[in-house]
Formats: C-alpha cells, sequence, structure tokens
C-alpha cells in the first residue's frame, strides 16, 4: 500500500464496463472499509493518463471493438505497465485479462497486440462461451471454489510465465480445463459482473496482496448462501 489507503483505480469505464464488472470496486471498498482501511477509488476514462501510484488496477469486460482501443490506449500510455512493475495488484476481467496478454483475437479473429503484462495468448474458439463457471483455484492462492458467469468467444492459451488461476469444474473458461490465469499480483478470469460479491474470498485475496497483510474474517453468511445457491444449481 502506497499510502495509508488503498488506492483502487477502475480502467476506462467509458470502454470496459459493458458487461457489469465495475461491482468489484464496490466489494472492494466495503471489505477493506469493514476492516477499518480507507480506499480512494479512481474512475479513470480512456482519454486520461494511467497514474503509476495505484494499490489495485480493475480493468472489466468489453465488445471487441473497444477492447482493441482500450489495448492500443494503454499500450500507449504505458502507466499500467509502470504500476506492475512496482508490484501493483492487478484485477482483469474476460475483455480486460486478455488484453493483458502478448495478443488477442479482434472483432475479425485478427490478433492484436496486449500489453505482455500475463504470459497468455487469446484468440477467438468455434463457439460463444455464455454461462455459469465453476473451478477450483490453484492451492496457493488460498481462495475457495469459485463461482462465477461467463460470455466470450475467446480461448485462452498460458505460457509457461503463467499460471492457471483455477481448474474448471463447469463451464468453458481458457478452453484448456482451466479458467483465467495469474502471474505475481497480476490476475485475469473470465467471470463477470458480480465476481467478487459471489466470491468475497478472491475480494480478500487482492485486498491482502494490496495490503501485504493477513485480514481480519469477515461474517460472509449471506455471500455464503449465494453461493451455495449457485453451486447447488450448477454442480449438484
Ligand atoms: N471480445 C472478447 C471475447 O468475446 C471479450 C468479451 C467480453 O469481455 N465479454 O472473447
Amino acid at each position: 500500500m502506497s499510502s495509508d489507503r488503498i488506492k483502487i483505480v477502475w480502467i476506462y469505464p467509458d470502454l470496459l464496463s459493458t458487461y457489469g464488472d465495475q461491482g468489484n470496486t464496490i466489494v472492494l471498498e466495503r471489505r477493506a472499509a469493514l476492516r477499518g482501511i480507507p480506499t480512494e477509488t479512481v474512475s479513470l476514462r480512456s482519454d486520461e493518463p494511467v497514474p503509476a501510484d495505484g494499490d489495485i488496477y480493475l480493468l472489466g469486460g468489453g465488445e471487441d471493438r473497444p477492447q482493441i482501443l482500450a489495448a492500443h490506449r494503454l499500450r500507449g500510455d504505458g502507466g499500467l505497465a509502470r504500476a506492475v512493475q512496482s508490484g501493483a495488484v492487478v484485477f482483469a476481467v474476460c475483455a480486460g485479462y486478455q488484453l493483458l496478454g502478448h495478443e488477442f483475437g479482434g472483432e475479425e479473429g485478427q490478433p492484436v497486440p496486449g500489453l505482455g503484462l500475463l504470459d497468455i495468448r487469446s484468440g477467438r474458439g468455434e463457439q460463444r462461451a455464455v454461462g455459469e463457471i465453476v473451478g477450483d483455484v490453484a492451492a496457493e492462492l488460498n481462495v475457495p471454489r469459485i463461482t462465477g458467469f461467463e460470455n466470450h468467444q475467446g480461448v485462452t492459451h498460458l505460457g509457461p510465465n503463467a499460471q492457471p488461476f483455477a481448474k474448471v469444474v463447469h463451464g468453458i473458461g481458457n478452453g484448456d480445463g482451466f479458467e483465467g490465469a495469474y502471474s505475481g499480483r497480476v490476475l485475469g478470469t473470465y467471470m463477470h459482473g458480480p465476481a467478487l460479491v459471489r466470491n468475497p474470498g478472491l475480494a480478500d485475496l487482492l485486498l491482502r496482496w494490496a495490503v501485504g497483510a493477513e485480514l481480519a474474517p469477515l461474517d460472509d453468511s449471506w455471500a455464503g448462501r449465494l453461493r451455495e445457491e449457485r453451486l447447488r444449481a450448477v454442480v449438484g
């Protein structure tokens, strides 16, 4: 944490807010506040420079063209890459996840250069992956089974410097039996919308990384009920 508060930077709401991923900022603010940790959230439009002093950067999903434009602007800006070099946390969803990689598929499937902050490459799959996703998270992350919703055409291949975030129990994810990827404190996922509402353990992982310490447990019985309901509906 660079100061007495966690600085959360929501990247490009004008391009990457199509799928309701902005709610993740509210979850992080709330779960930090319940531990007495102040936060400051900056919503950063795509014509503004990316500050390098954020603690957590969030990127959401988006349609193909806004995704290409966002990747182009973030590459030109360079602020996100500098922040990652200084140890910032990045949580990226779907289009945001893909554009962190070396390349992703554009609207005609053409390869589009990404930021190279994650050792992944994405292209277009045969079929759109739409529906519930459930996965068992890499043991070292200490996050319970994830439950979410995916909606993407892209398939993602991991290189040797990226670890799979979770093993798919239900759904498609990357298309290789795994869902998402991480390297250091940069984590991408295909889980849209209220990913951190449904997975408070994942929200706490990002906060732990940002604060650099363990966090006091919270009463998650309501979130737990939602998780149980979704898990029962999807995997029985
Ligand atoms: N355009 C990308 C894909 O279809 C990302 C879509 C999204 O963010 N939902 O794979």
